[in-house]
C-alpha cells in the first residue's frame, strides 16, 4: 500500500495525517507546546519544541499506521513566523510568531510615510506588524546587537528542513506571506532588503512548493522508521493549503473560515492585489494564489457572547452536559433574519481584515426597548457574517463573483449559523467533510509534486460533504436592507475608534 503524511506546523498544535493515496486517513496525531507571552505584545515559541513535535507527530503516525513504507511527507506551515540564527547556525531568538505585536510602531510607520503601500504593491502582503518584514525593522532599531549577529533570517518550516536536512530553503508560499518577497517575479524584494539593511544571502534559498528533498540525516530517518531516501516536500502555507484541503480553488469557489478567528479566501490563477492594501495574496503553486483576508472576530466574539452575556445559562448547560451554544443558537434562531433592526460591529479584538484597523471596538447599534438578549446573541451572529461579507466585497473587486462557498470552523456545528452565511453572502454553502484540511492539503500538494496525481482537482474526490445550504430569499431581502446601514455605521464608527481604544487604555486596570 502507498502512503502519504502531511504535517502541518500550526501556532500551538503540530498536526500530522497519514493518508493513502485516496486521501483516506490512516493515522492521525497531534503535539502542543507553548506559547511565550512574557511581556506585553509578546507571541514566541521554542524552534527545538517545534522540531520534537514534528518528530513527534510523524513517529506516531507511523508507529499507530505500521506502514512499511511512506512515498513522501509534506508540509504545511502558519505563516508569518521569523527565527534570527547565528555564524554557528544556531538559533539567536525564539520563533517570533504571526501574533507577535511588538513591530507595531514599525508597520505603523511603513503605513504613515507611504512606503508601505509601495511594498505591499509588490509583496501582496498586508502591512501588519504580523510580517517578518515589520519584525526585522523592529529587531533592527530596537534589538541591534541580535540583528548584527544575524546570519540568516529565517521561519519556523525553514528550520525544521534545517535540522532534517542541513540546508537553508523557504517555499514560496510562506515567502510570499514574509513582505519582502516580490510575488510578480518571485524573487527576494530588492527594495525590502535595502530598507531593511540586509543581503539576499542571509534569506533563504526560494523554491517551489512542490520542490522536494531527499537525504534527511540517519538519526531522524531511524527515529521516524523511514528510508533516508523518503521525499520531503517543502509544501506551503496553512491558509493556502486550506484552500486546497477543502476543494476552493476553482476560480468563484470562496472558502470561508469561521473558527476562533475567520477568513475569507479565493484562488486566482495570477498573483492580484488589491489598490487598499486589505487583502493578501500568497502562493500555493505558482500557477494557483489565494486572495484572501484574515479575519480576527470570529468565534471567539460568540464565546463572549456566551460567557459575558449567557453566564447562567452556561453554568446550567455545563450541569446538563449540553454545549451552550447549542441552547444559544436555538435562542437566537426564535428571532427573525436581521434581528428586528439590530446591528453589531464585532470588534472586540481590533481587527485586521476588512478594516485593518487595531483599535477597532465592538458596539450594538440600533437598540430600542423592544430588542432581548436573544436579539443580542442573533445581532452577534449575524454581525461576524457581515464583516466577512465586507471581505468578499474587497476580494471581488480584484477575483470576479463568487458562486459558492465551501465553509469550515465550529461555527459549522450550529445549522442556524451556516445558513445565516448562505442568506448574508446570498451563495450556495457547502460544509465539506475536512478533517485537518491544511494536512490534506500539504499532502495533495505532495501526491501532484510526486506525480501520484496529475493534477490538484483530485482533491474533490478525497472529501465528503456533511451539509448544504441554499441561500433563502425572505432572509436575503432582509440582509440587502440591512448590509448598507452596517456598512456606512462601520465608517462612522472608524475616526472613534482610537479614542476610545485609547481611554480604556488609560483607564483600565
Ligand atoms: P479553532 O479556530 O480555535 O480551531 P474551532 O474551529 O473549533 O476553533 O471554533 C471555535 C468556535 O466555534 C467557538 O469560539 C464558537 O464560536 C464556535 N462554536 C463551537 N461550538 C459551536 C456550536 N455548537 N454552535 C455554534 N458555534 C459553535
Amino acid at each position: 500500500m502507498d502512503y502519504m503524511i502531511g504535517v502541518d506546523i500550526g501556532t500551538t498544535t503540530t498536526k500530522s495525517v497519514l493518508y493513502d493515496m485516496k486521501g483516506k486517513v490512516v493515522a492521525y496525531a497531534n503535539s502542543g507546546y507553548q506559547l511565550y507571552q512574557d511581556a506585553p505584545d509578546m507571541a514566541e515559541e521554542d524552534p527545538d519544541d517545534i522540531l520534537h513535535a514534528v518528530i513527534e507527530v510523524m513517529g506516531q503516525v507511523m508507529y499507530k499506521s505500521k506502514a512499511d513504507e511512506i512515498k513522501g511527507v509534506s508540509f504545511s506551515s502558519a505563516m508569518h513566523s521569523l527565527i534570527l540564527m547565528d555564524e554557528a547556525d544556531q538559533p539567536l531568538t525564539k520563533a517570533i510568531t504571526w501574533a507577535d505585536n511588538r513591530a507595531a510602531k514599525y508597520s505603523d510607520e511603513l503605513k504613515d510615510n507611504g512606503l508601505g503601500a509601495k511594498i505591499y504593491a509588490r509583496t501582496g502582503t498586508p502591512i501588519h506588524p504580523m510580517a517578518p518584514l515589520s519584525k526585522i525593522l523592529w529587531l533592527r532599531h530596537e534589538k541591534p546587537e541580535l540583528f548584527k549577529k544575524a546570519k540568516k533570517f529565517i521561519d519556523l518550516k525553514t528550520y525544521v528542513f534545517f535540522k532534517l536536512f542541513g540546508v537553508y530553503r523557504m517555499d514560496y508560499s510562506i515567502a510570499s506571506a514574509t513582505g519582502m518577497f516580490n510575488i510578480f517575479d518571485l524573487k527576494w524584494d530588492q527594495g525590502v532588503l535595502d530598507l531593511l539593511q540586509i543581503t539576499e544571502k542571509q534569506l533563504p534559498e526560494l523554491v517551489e512548493t512542490t520542490a522536494s528533498i531527499s537525504g534527511i540525516a540517519p538519526r531522524f530517518a531511524e527515529l521516524l522508521n523511514i528510508s533516508t531516501r523518503t521525499p520531503f516536500i517543502f509544501g506551503a502555507s496553512d491558509g493556502v493549503l486550506s484552500n486546497l484541503g477543502v476543494d476552493a480553488i476553482d476560480p468563484g469557489v470562496v472558502a470561508v473560515t469561521i473558527g476562533t478567528s475567520g477568513a475569507v479566501r479565493v484562488t486566482v490563477d495570477k498573483p492580484v492585489v488589491d489598490p487598499d492594501g486589505k487583502l493578501f495574496c500568497y502562493a500555493l503553486t505558482k500557477d494557483k494564489w489565494v486572495v484572501g483576508g484574515p479575519v480576527n472576530n470570529g468565534g471567539i466574539v460568540f464565546r463572549w457572547v456566551k460567557d459575558q452575556l449567557f453566564a447562567p445559562e452556561r453554568i446550567t448547560a455545563e450541569q446538563m452536559q449540553v454545549s451552550t451554544y447549542d441552547i444559544l443558537t436555538q435562542i437566537a434562531e426564535k428571532i427573525p433574519a436581521g434581528s428586528d433592526g439590530l446591528l453589531f460591529h464585532p470588534y472586540l479584538g481590533g481587527e485586521r481584515a476588512p478594516i485593518w484597523n487595531a483599535y477597532a471596538r465592538g458596539s450594538f447599534f440600533g437598540l430600542t426597548r423592544n430588542h432581548t438578549r436573544a436579539h443580542m446573541v442573533r445581532a452577534a451572529l449575524e454581525g461576524i457574517v457581515y464583516n466577512l461579507y465586507v471581505v468578499m466585497l474587497t476580494i471581488e473587486k480584484v477575483a470576479g463573483k463568487p458562486k459558492s462557498i465551501q465553509a469550515t470552523g465550529g461555527f459549522a456545528r450550529s445549522a442556524l449559523w451556516r445558513q445565516m452565511l448562505a442568506d448574508i453572502f446570498e451563495q450556495p454553502v457547502t460544509i465539506p467533510e475536512s478533517f485537518e484540511s491544511s494536512c490534506l492539503g500539504a499532502a495533495v500538494l505532495g501526491m501532484y509534486a510526486l506525480g501520484y496525481i496529475d493534477n490538484l482537482a483530485a482533491v474533490k474526490d478525497m472529501i465528503g460533504v456533511t451539509d448544504v445550504h441554499k441561500p433563502n430569499s425572505d432572509n436575503f431581502e432582509v440582509y440587502r436592507e440591512l448590509l448598507p446601514i452596517w456598512i456606512r455605521i462601520s465608517h462612522l464608527l472608524e475616526p472613534e475608534y482610537k479614542e476610545i481604544a485609547d481611554f480604556q487604555r488609560k483607564h483600565t486596570k
